[in-house]
């Protein structure tokens, strides 16, 4: 995280899984997400605040595929997203 941007891996889920069905979702989730330290700017969408649209597509189509979207964003972006602790 030297420049300020999130590490990311890649992992092999089941394609009939719900996180497989949500996997192009959670690449677009993933890619939106903030750099630390910068929670309220998406490093792709400039003219947009964080959650940008890009961002909440993703989301709701995570949500849609049954994932949760707690264990996919790191947790010091979780308050801007929930302002109560546990709250989805
Ligand atoms: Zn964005």
């Amino acid at each position: 995280m030297s420049d300020g941007k999130r590490d990311t891996l890649a992992t092999i889920v089941a394609e009939d899984s719900a996180l497989g069905q949500a996997a192009s979702a959670v690449d677009q989730l993933s890619a939106h997400l903030p750099v630390a330290g910068q929670p309220a700017a998406c490093p792709l969408c400039r003219a947009d605040p964080w959650p940008c649209p890009r961002f909440m597509d993703a989301a709701a189509r995570i949500h849609a595929a049954g994932v949760g979207l707690h264990e996919l964003i790191p947790a010091d972006l979780h308050p801007m997203l929930w302002s109560e602790p546990g709250q989805r």
